[in-house]
């Protein structure tokens, strides 16, 4: 099964397919966390996007793609995948078209999270995640359930996105409403987009996407 899970920052998009990938088995690709990771290990790629990052702006199409174009191949995503922020722009969205046509696949489903941008901004400045196994939680709706310490692997280090700040997610999300949100139009024509609620809180999203998946 391949999906894609759209939506704005602070949507949700990350803790789903967390969720998702773990229930079905499917590996999880998010573009932001590749091109963090290429930050982090200072290679060419990352240096070439880490301020286009910080700024809030898409980095290019063919930079993207290129990266995706390489992950699908990998082994891991031989049993479906879940794409978590790409694409982004309609280029992308056709470049992902073309390769799932060469591979002979399909997307199964695309499932936008809506949310209603005053809500983001409180969202995404709540984010944070356990410094060593990447869990993610956030000050209001998903805290740790010991204060300092992470559910998941008991770390008590914690790190904030350097973007998840008022000016640069502003920016994101005038990015979203650009360049992003005409893919929803895109994706109704070809009758594979369901909306789910955003808003609603994490189990109840988990309980609405698991609905429209049949699983
Ligand atoms: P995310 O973690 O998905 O919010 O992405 C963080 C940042 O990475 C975005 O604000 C963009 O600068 C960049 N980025 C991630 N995915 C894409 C994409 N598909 N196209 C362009 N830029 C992206």
């Amino acid at each position: 099964m391949n999906l894609i899970l759209l939506g704005p920052p602070g949507a949700g998009k990350g803790t789903q397919a967390d969720v998702i990938a773990a229930r079905l088995k499917l590996a999880k690709l998010s573009t932001g966390d590749m091109l963090r990771a290429a930050v982090a290990e200072g290679s060419e790629l990352g240096k070439k996007v880490k301020d286009i990052m910080v700024s809030g702006a898409l980095v290019p199409d063919d930079i993207i793609i290129a990266m995706i174009r390489d992950r699908i191949k990998q082994p891991d995503c031989k049993n479906g995948y879940i794409l978590d922020g790409f694409p982004r722009t309609l280029a992308q969205a056709e470049a992902l078209d073309g390769m799932l046509a060469k591979e002979g696949t399909a997307l199964d489903h695309v499932i936008e999270l809506a949310v209603d941008d005053a809500a983001l901004i409180e969202r995404i400045s709540g984010r944070f995640s356990c410094a060593k196994c990447g869990a993610g939680y956030n000050d209001k709706s998903k805290p740790t359930r010991k204060t300092g310490v992470c559910d998941a692997c008991a770390g008590t280090e914690f790190i904030r996105r350097k973007d998840d700040n008022a000016a640069t997610v502003s920016e994101r999300l005038k990015a979203y409403h650009a360049q992003t949100a005409p893919l929803l139009p895109y994706y109704r024509k070809k009758g594979n987009l369901a909306a789910v609620d955003g808003m609603a809180d994490i189990k109840d999203v988990e309980r609405q996407i698991a609905v429209i998946l049949g699983k």
